[in-house]
């Protein structure tokens, strides 16, 4: 919750990707991984500056930062798992556009998440992404994506990305993988049976339309190049892409449940991706 209200202050302005107040926002999550002395992902340190074409309007050219940590596998150093989850959103014009739930809420759980795996090492390397420009199309994690190379994107188990994960008011959250890689389903029933409140799978077909959030977040680059992924958010409520979504608006009990529930997401798909036949290669 501190996370959280510190991410959706006034002072980083709607952390609009190229705007001062979203590098300052990225200054902030990079002091919380100093402060927790995680592994830098590259020799540079933690950040991986882009500039990539919108994901989704090729023609535009956006620059921003990606913030990316690790902690190494103790039993599959070479096979990663990618938890990931944007920090910019949408800045300021009538009003600031605060975005607690999209997406203060996932990089508050993602910062959990590196000191949980501190504390119970993953069998598995987890790769912490802090993707900049979602919002203006995906951008940061296509580039990430882009940048791999074949044995890179080999090794890379599955993406789970957390966008939206606070507004859980009706005690749900929605679960998106299973459709396209059927071998998760038994994993998320089991999840399910042992979650703090009701992880649901939808909202992944393609005869949904806009309410199919297969390509929706940061995700989508993963899943286009045929990467597993596992996404978690609510449902889009009131105050989505408004100004009003706000670090008051957060139920701190329903926050608490739905990381509770990233954790045992996360250490649930650490364990079977360990137990997977498939070993990584060189
Ligand atoms: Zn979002």
């Amino acid at each position: 919750m501190a996370a959280l209200k510190m991410l959706s202050s006034d002072d980083f302005a709607g952390r609009k990707t190229g705007t001062e107040g979203n590098r300052k926002a990225m200054e902030w999550i990079e002091s919380q991984l100093r402060d927790r002395a995680v592994m830098p992902a590259t020799k540079e340190g933690y950040r991986a500056p882009f500039t990539a074409p919108n994901f989704r309007s090729p023609d535009e050219i956006i620059e921003g930062i990606n913030l990316v940590a690790a902690i190494s596998g103790t039993k599959n150093p070479k096979t990663a798992i990618i938890m990931s989850a944007h920090y910019d959103h949408l800045g300021a014009d009538d009003g600031i556009y605060n975005g607690a739930d999209d997406n203060a809420s996932g990089v508050s759980a993602l910062l959990e998440a590196i000191s949980w795996f501190q504390a119970n090492p993953p069998k598995n390397t987890i790769l912490f992404a802090f993707f900049d420009a979602e919002e203006q199309g995906i951008v940061g994690s296509a580039s990430m994506v882009d940048q791999f190379s074949t044995t890179e994107k080999e090794n890379i188990a599955i993406n789970l990305n957390l966008d939206m994960v606070s507004r859980a008011d009706k005690s749900e959250l929605y679960a998106i993988g299973g459709y396209h890689f059927p071998e998760l389903i038994p994993l998320i029933k089991d999840i399910a049976s042992r979650a703090p409140l009701k992880l649901l799978r939808g909202h992944e077909t393609p005869d949904l339309g806009p309410d199919d959030w297969s390509f929706a977040s940061d995700h989508a680059p993963f899943l286009r190049s045929g990467i597993r992924i596992l996404y978690l958010g609510v449902e889009d409520h009131a105050d989505y892409h408004k100004p009003s979504d706000e670090f008051d608006k957060v139920e701190p009990d329903a926050f608490a449940r739905s990381v509770d529930t990233i954790m045992l997401t996360a250490e649930a798909l650490d364990d079977w991706v360990a137990g997977l036949e498939t070993s990584p290669t060189d």
